[in-house]
């Protein structure tokens, strides 16, 4: 029966129309909707349907491949009772991407270890599904990507693409200290998307330490300027998760050692 002519040019034209969900999903479709009585414009809907969930899937998938994410750590991986400090209620408020849409940024700062880029990366997986286009980078990274494009004139090229995507993650400005062109063309990313896009920076370091990343001053000055215009600052205070989480096993071996250790609480 697959074979008879309709069948074969209804294969053909939704395929054409790059319906594949269509085509693998109506006659079972059309089966169920016999058994419930449904009439015609229901068939197409709950078709139409489908087909609107899987390309928002495929989306989704493409959009968090491009962000190239270190790895994929979501909000409901993260501990907020480890985390006092932080406003629970304002994270999952940002995870709703209303900042992105007012072009604001969000400043992570904390000590190392205490959840910074699994928060990032979190706030980026969200915006991925929510759909907007993602980029993750480490700040040496950026850097050495910014100074490779300008040395091979292209520049103008990758700033270019860069502007393209609504949120630039920036992670870990403050390990490394920057060359003068590598600070110069960091700044110029964050001239470049204040108020056209969002930023989310996670750093080590006190706003007044960073010049000791970036050299000058008067550079740094400007930076924060731009960058502090529009932001949701984020603290986290305390100490690293992981040795938190390594002493708490250390303790419960030391009080109870026939105990386990949690399989959960490896990483
Ligand atoms: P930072 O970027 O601040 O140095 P990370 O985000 O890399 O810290 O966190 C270090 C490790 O601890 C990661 O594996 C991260 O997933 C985990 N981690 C940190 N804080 C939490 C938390 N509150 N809940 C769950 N896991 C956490
Ligand atoms: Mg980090």
């Amino acid at each position: 029966m697959n074979t008879t002519p309709p069948q074969m040019l209804l294969q053909h034209h939704l395929k054409a129309l790059r319906l594949p969900v269509f085509l693998a999903e109506y006659g079972k479709t059309a089966t169920q909707c016999a058994q419930d009585k449904a009439d015609y414009a229901t068939f197409l809907l709950r078709l139409a349907e489908l087909e609107l969930l899987e390309r928002e899937r495929k989306g989704t998938e493409r959009r968090i491949r491009a962000a190239r994410f270190p790895a994929s750590k979501g909000l409901e991986d993260f501990d907020f009772g480890a985390v006092p400090s932080l406003n629970k209620k304002q994270i999952l408020e940002l995870a709703r991407c209303e900042w992105i849409d007012r072009r604001d940024a969000i400043v992570l700062l904390g000590n190392p270890g205490t959840g910074k880029t699994h928060l990032a990366t979190a706030l980026g997986l969200a915006a991925c599904q929510r759909g907007y286009a993602v980029r993750f980078f480490t700040a040496a990274g950026l850097v050495n990507v910014l100074v490779e494009a300008r040395n091979e004139k292209a520049l103008l090229r990758l700033q270019g693409q860069l502007a393209k995507v609504a949120l630039l993650i920036i992670d870990e400005l403050g390990y490394v200290p920057f060359s003068k062109t590598g600070a110069e063309l960091l700044f110029e990313i964050f001239s470049q998307r204040y108020e056209q896009g969002s930023v989310l920076v996670t750093s080590n370091l006190p706003f007044g330490e960073w010049t000791t990343v970036l050299g000058s001053e008067r550079l740094t000055a400007a930076l924060l300027d731009r960058l502090t215009h529009h932001v949701h600052i984020l603290p986290i205070a305390g100490e690293s998760y992981r040795l938190a989480q390594s002493r708490g096993r250390k303790k419960r071996s030391d009080t109870s050692p026939s105990q386990q250790e949690n399989p959960e609480t490896q990483t």
